[in-house]
């Protein structure tokens, strides 16, 4: 077998890659045929190519304020029928515009592609993938266009997979498919030391390690969802984020990470949080479970956990959940709040969480100490800190999240290269 050149100009034998386009990259027509040219060299470049969609543009958001118009509450099962039908529009435009560039193409949905997941919708998670329609679709020379961000649920209802998911989905398709590479082309040219639209000389790293890209993704980085990093490292899928609009070399996500350390790889962000405090329960054995059980019954997913040192016998806790699960987050703690003694359960919306990560702080001591001075320094107070053995992250006001992570980003001197 011959060897032939990949798109990005390095050499390797045909194999399968996967090739996920989001949002902004499908948003027009022209993007779609920019995307469909992209698709049909590599295709002629000898590599078999599963392509995963994300709906064009804004059109989720769009979806989401059509339903909130008619429907103040409405359900996750209605919900995930109404947003799935954004992929269906992206994946059979960008099939015609594939076709039109002379190459077999066809689209599948999420249960076409036999994904399977659990039944929570909004944030289905992802049991099983079949596959074995597209390997049909690849052996007959086609290339398959997937819609990402939904699955079909073991009650066989159309789920999706939460913000972002169609990073999820392609990385699935990559590990199941032992694709050789799962590129992630999106409207930034890589992962950056900082979000580039908050630091404009945020600079692209050429390569962060799966536990760096975890801690950046869990932390507001938004450029990868989560559990698709999740799913990349526990299946060893190598991701290369990229640029959908020149193409160039982007990032590689993988074990090894890059070949030079750095203490701090990069300042992630979030203002998507809200802070809930339940305040003076009585400390005692059993009562955080109790709390926090019945938050995991109602499927909220709570991040970071402070609680007080006790006074008089009782403590304040306090947590953060994502925005959109504060109403229901806070349904169950005030329904629980009598049953554990809580005196008051009060929530705040303004908050916002600033991190740095960098597997450097392992063997690097100090760095805390000189995050929280900085953060003082600027005058912005910390609330909340949290701690993992790569990540620092302190839950401020939402004001002063871009002041910090300018300031962080400018101590840690990440805009200059590594000498
Ligand atoms: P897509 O629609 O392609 O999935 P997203 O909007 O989900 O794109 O993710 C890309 C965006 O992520 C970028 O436009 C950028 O503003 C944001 N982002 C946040 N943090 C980072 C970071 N550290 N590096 C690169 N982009 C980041
Ligand atoms: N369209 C979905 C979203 O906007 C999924 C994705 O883009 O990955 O969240
Ligand atoms: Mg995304």
């Amino acid at each position: 077998m011959t060897s032939t050149a990949v798109t990005d100009g390095s050499t390797s034998a045909l194999s399968l890659v996967v090739q996920k386009f989001g949002g902004t990259s499908v948003a027009d027509p022209d993007r779609i045929r920019a995307v469909a040219d992209h698709v049909a060299r590599t295709r002629r470049d000898g590599h078999d190519v599963v392509v995963v969609v994300s709906a064009m543009g804004k059109t989720t958001d769009e979806l989401i304020r059509l339903a909130q118009d008619v429907c103040p509450e409405p359900g996750g099962r209605e919900m995930d029928m109404l947003l799935t039908a954004g992929e269906r529009i992206s994946m059979a435009l960008l099939c015609m515009a594939i076709e039109t560039e002379g190459v077999p193409a066809a689209s599948f949905t999420g249960s076409q592609a036999g994904i399977v997941t659990d039944t929570v919708h909004g944030k289905a998670r992802i049991l099983e993938v079949r596959g074995d329609r597209l390997r049909e679709a690849i052996a007959n020379g086609q290339v398959a266009v997937v819609a990402g961000f939904q699955g079909v649920s073991t009650e066989r209802d159309v789920t999706t997979l939460g913000r972002g998911g169609s990073d999820t989905t392609a990385v699935a398709l990559a590990a199941v498919l032992k694709a050789e590479v799962c590129e992630i082309y999106t409207d930034v040219a890589g992962v950056y030391t900082a979000d580039p639209r908050v630091v404009p000389n945020a600079r692209r790293l050429p390569a962060v390690s799966f536990e760096e890209m975890q801690e950046m993704a869990a932390t507001g980085g938004r450029v990868l969802a989560l559990r698709s990093v999740e799913f990349a490292r526990n299946h060893g899928v190598v991701l290369h984020v990229r640029s959908s609009f020149t193409w160039e070399q982007g990032t590689w996500v993988n074990e090894e990470g890059p070949m030079e350390q750095a203490i701090i790889s990069g300042v992630t962000h979030d203002t998507s949080e809200a802070k809930i405090t339940v305040t003076h329960v009585p400390d005692q054995p059993g009562i955080a479970a109790r709390l926090f059980g019945a938050l995991a019954d109602d499927e909220v997913n709570v991040d970071m956990i402070v609680q007080n040192t006790s006074t008089g016998g009782t403590t304040d806790i306090s947590f953060t959940v994502p925005r959109a699960d504060l109403a229901a987050a806070m349904r169950v703690s005030e329904a629980l709040g009598p049953e554990i003694g809580a005196e008051s359960v009060t929530h705040d919306a303004e908050i916002g969480r600033v991190s740095i990560v960098g597997a450097g702080m392992k063997t690097n001591p100090g760095v805390a100490a000189r995050m929280f001075r900085v953060l003082s320094t600027e005058g912005v107070n910390i609330e909340m800190i949290s701690t993992s053995s790569i990540r620092i992250s302190c839950v401020v006001r939402a004001r002063d999240v871009e002041r910090a992570v300018k300031a962080l980003h400018a101590e840690f001197e990440l805009d200059k290269p590594l000498a």
